[in-house]
């Protein structure tokens, strides 16, 4: 059979066209591939964590189905989709699954107490209202109205934000004005670190 490359491609566009034009049957093959792990698996976009490429992942996540059962992720790959790293990613990234489902990872806040070696879980509320007090207590510190020409210049010189390059643009925006509005004036972001 003398075929070009297009001819080919449309000879085998339909598997029963191309199991008899070609002379092997490709069905029994295809019906004893068992489904993929992932076909009944829930699918959220993410961001990968580890640096500030911040390539897109696509998070699989599965329950046992029991009432109430906790979604534990099954699998991980890059988002096609992403105009940052359209579906690939690199070691690191592609490893990301077992920081997911890493028993020791950290999922709560966590408090160590003055004169304490030990950390301590804490709610969120108290981890809040704490982080608010110590910034307050801080920016006031720092907080200079004038500068030595008497100019006003209302601005913070012990404090400093990095803000997440995981952040969309607006979680961005409100960080930046958050800090902004306290009179930060170093801002970063570790895309530029
Ligand atoms: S996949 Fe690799 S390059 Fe992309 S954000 Fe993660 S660590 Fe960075």
């Amino acid at each position: 059979m003398d075929l070009t490359r297009r001819g080919f491609l449309k000879l085998t566009a339909g598997t029963a066209v191309g199991a008899g034009a070609l002379g092997f049957d490709t069905r029994p093959a295809e019906a004893a591939v068992p489904a993929l792990k992932v076909s009944a698996a829930r699918v959220s976009k993410n961001v990968c964590v580890y640096c500030s490429v911040s390539c897109g992942v696509l998070v699989y996540s599965q329950t046992d189905g029991s009432m109430n059962a906790k979604a534990r992720a099954i699998h991980v790959e890059g988002n096609p989709d992403d105009p940052v790293n359209r579906g690939t990613l690199c070691p690191k990234g592609a490893s990301i699954i077992d920081q997911i489902n890493n028993p020791m990872r950290v999922t709560k806040p966590m408090h160590r107490k003055a004169g304490s070696s030990e950390y301590e879980e804490t709610t969120w509320d108290f981890a809040l209202d704490r982080i608010a007090k110590l910034i307050k207590e801080t920016r006031d510190r720092g907080f200079q109205a004038t500068d030595d020409k008497g100019q006003t210049v209302n601005r913070v010189v012990n404090m400093a934000t990095v803000i997440g390059s995981q952040t969309g643009n607006e979680e961005g925006y409100l960080g930046v004005k958050l800090n902004r509005a306290l009179g930060l004036v170093p801002l970063e972001t570790p895309a530029r670190i």
